[in-house]
């Protein structure tokens, strides 16, 4: 971008012109927002031209790091050849077709279909609107309620963030999508009281067949979860979790979706999370690393037990977005999924970066902040803890996690904060002396922080 104005300048017009999406508006009226200006590899440039390394990969998406020109040129070449066409009332574009082809191939095999969406959110609500047809199909109608999670997290329009289990958010929706409910989530830090990680695993999974019978199993036409929870925390659930989940998603014959918009494209050290727990999902929701942020895309991963019914007998599915599987979408996805594949890097998270990672990340548990520090592939936590033993919090009004994220900032990492839980999502090409580097910074930010703590 040619435009070039000062820092304050840019500051004035963004609180004067942008709505920023989840922005406490009057706070960044206050302190004006980071100005961010290009990137390269594993690092974020500022306009005062600060060097701050990227632990978040953007929104946890640009898993192959930033500056790929291969991504650029590909885009470029394919907006020359056909920069739009659509794919509604029997039309289709070369990319979009390999792109559905490349997918089914790579993912679990019982996928054989893909529809494609715009965004996270888009592809949630798509999932959405196929489980509920699905089951028209079935001519079982009546079975439309759909289970989610607290503190799950499946986008921002009506449909994710009903589904979603953030009260923030459903605070804000005055007429949330019915039929929808939730249960607890598998957090066992935070929940797990007296129990061991595995019993209390079982405990929540156990929740899904007793809400299942309550709402009487023929009523119930899904369950709808993150393998991991990123946006709520980076929640990894104990290993008794999944498989029991999957056995009564099967005793009671219901729908399984994954929602594998930050799981999938390597961030465990699979392709999908969804492998990563050895669960078969009937439908599964990506966006994010599908293209690495470079373009926005999403779409709905679709298992035979749905795709062959919608997609062969299902008449027409009225569902679909302008740019459902956009031609220069579809091709930097194509090119990121190459990079992936040939650049081995999610071999690499599984089997070398990875576990360095978690070893590096590990050592944090050490500092007298920290009650628990948690992990897996290229996701990390850190739970801020007034007391270790207890697993007890700090006051709310505190603050902790915000004031460890500014700190971080100024101190050139970006970890984010969700509540006094500090998470990292690093691209998936991060080195050894990066990881080093950060784990370094996170450190050096927990001791600015509990000297902050003590002032
Ligand atoms: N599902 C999950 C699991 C997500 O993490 C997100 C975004 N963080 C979404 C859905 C929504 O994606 P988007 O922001 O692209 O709409």
């Amino acid at each position: 971008m040619t435009t070039s104005r000062s820092k304050a300048e840019w500051q004035a017009l963004d609180s004067a012109h942008h709505l920023h999406p989840f922005t406490d508006y009057a706070d960044l009226t206050a302190k004006g927002s980071r100005i961010i200006t290009r990137a390269e590899g594993v690092y974020l440039y500022d306009v005062d031209g600060q060097r701050i390394l990227d632990g978040m990969s953007g929104l946890w998406c640009v898993n192959v790091g930033y500056g790929r020109r291969e991504l650029a040129e590909v885009a470029g070449r394919q907006m020359l050849e056909l920069p739009y066409y659509n794919n509604f009332f029997q039309t289709a574009h070369p990319p979009a077709i390999e792109l559905a082809r490349q997918l089914v191939e790579l993912a679990p095999a019982h996928v054989t279909r893909v529809f494609f969406t715009g965004s996270g959110s888009e592809s949630v609500d798509t999932a959405i609107r196929m489980i509920w047809r699905y089951w028209q199909l079935r001519d079982q109608p009546q079975r439309n309620i759909i289970i989610g999670r607290k503190n799950g997290y499946h986008g921002s329009t009506i449909g994710g963030a009903s589904l979603g289990g953030m009260g923030a958010m459903h605070k804000q929706l005055a007429y949330p999508v019915g039929g929808i409910v939730h249960i607890e989530q598998p957090f066992w830090f935070g929940e797990g009281g007296d129990l061991s990680p595995e019993e209390f695993g079982l405990a929540r999974a156990r929740q899904l067949a007793d809400k299942i019978e309550e709402l009487g199993p023929e009523r119930v036409a899904a369950f709808f979860a993150e393998p991991i929870q990123g946006a709520g925390g980076v929640i990894i659930p104990p290993a008794s979790y999944w498989p029991e989940i999957q056995k009564i998603c099967d005793r009671y014959g219901i729908l399984l979706v994954a929602d594998e918009v930050i799981c999938g494209f390597g961030r465990t050290g699979q392709w999908f999370g969804s492998e990563y727990y050895g669960i078969k999902p009937d439908l599964m929701t990506i966006a994010k690393g599908l293209t690495s942020g470079y373009v926005p895309m999403g779409g709905v991963l679709v298992g035979e037990r749905v795709g062959d019914l919608l997609g062969s007998e299902g008449g027409e599915f009225y569902h679909g977005f302008t740019y459902s599987g956009h031609p220069v979408a579809a091709a930097v996805a194509l090119e990121n999924l190459r990079l992936l594949r040939e650049e081995q890097i999610i071999q690499r998270v599984r089997e070398e970066a990875g576990p360095y990672l978690q070893q590096r990340w590990g050592t944090l548990a050490e500092h007298p902040l920290v009650g628990e520090a948690r992990g897996l592939g290229f996701f990390g936590a850190i739970e801020l803890v007034a007391d270790k033993a207890s697993r007890q919090r700090f006051d709310e009004d505190l603050n902790v996690g915000m004031r460890c994220r500014e700190h971080c900032f100024n101190n050139g990492l970006v970890m984010r904060a969700v509540g006094d839980t500090m998470i990292i999502a690093p691209p998936l090409v991060m080195t050894h002396a990066e990881i080093d580097e950060l784990v370094e910074k996170a450190w050096k930010c927990l001791d600015l922080t509990a000297k902050s703590l003590r002032n």
